[in-house]
């Protein structure tokens, strides 16, 4: 599995690096590249490849829109607030996604100024160190209420009020930390983000859900 997943990557990230190339072009290379890794009948794996054509165009063809869209740089606010709905079932989904996901990722940092949003309670500041990438406070992205709960809700929550900007060492402790240690944390961007939230559609019917969210052992307060 490991071993696949290593596999697809190293063929995608040749493929990107070709550029855009012609359906044929990218079979023939996508054969190539195998041949790189793996001892294979090359004649035998393009046979397998146009018997199953339909399905290879389509991953063709998403392949080369997500090139052709990168290319056109940041997907802009008025685009995302246009993606309300994405179905993230289908790998074309799931593309359109990460893209919205990456804009939105992006414009969290800059609405924060690249601060923790737990700077204050957390004393954060006194550990911030320079991204060299982008000569900023070094901030991650987290989402508040978890992706995996995104179907709780009936708004989509892939929005910006749901991104939250926190320094390495939070990001870590929100995620990792014992309740007891933590959940002060989640309650302070709650206090924060709930009525944002609430403007967005957005409603955690109480505390105890947003235990959950973070897998309390116990969702009492
Ligand atoms: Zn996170
Ligand atoms: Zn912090």
């Amino acid at each position: 599995m490991v071993v696949e997943c290593a596999w697809i990557l190293y063929v995608t990230r040749k493929l990107q690096l070709l550029g855009t190339i012609s359906y044929d072009e990218c079979v023939s290379s996508v054969v190539n590249f195998y041949g790189d890794i793996y001892m294979i009948d090359a004649t035998k794996v393009i046979a397998f490849i146009s018997e199953n054509k339909d399905i290879f165009e389509t991953i063709y063809n998403i392949l080369y829109d997500i090139a052709a869209d990168t290319n056109q740089g940041l997907l802009t606010k008025e685009e995302i607030n246009g993606e309300k709905v994405i179905d993230p079932t289908d790998i074309q989904g799931q593309a359109r996604q990460n893209q919205v996901s990456d804009v939105l990722k992006q414009m969290a940092k800059e609405k924060s100024n690249y601060h923790c949003i737990l700077e204050e309670s957390e004393d954060c500041a006194e550990h911030y160190f320079t991204s060299k990438a982008e000569n900023q406070n070094y901030v991650e992205v987290h989402h508040f209420i978890p992706r995996e709960f995104a179907s709780e809700f009936e708004h989509t929550i892939e929005i910006l009020d749901n991104y939250i900007t926190l320094c390495p060492c939070c990001h870590r402790k929100i995620h990792h930390a014992i309740d007891r240690e933590r959940k002060h944390m989640i309650l302070e961007i709650y206090n924060q983000r709930k009525d944002l939230l609430e403007q967005d559609g957005i409603y955690i019917p109480n505390k105890q859900k947003l235990f959950q969210f973070y897998k309390f052992d116990q969702t009492a307060e």
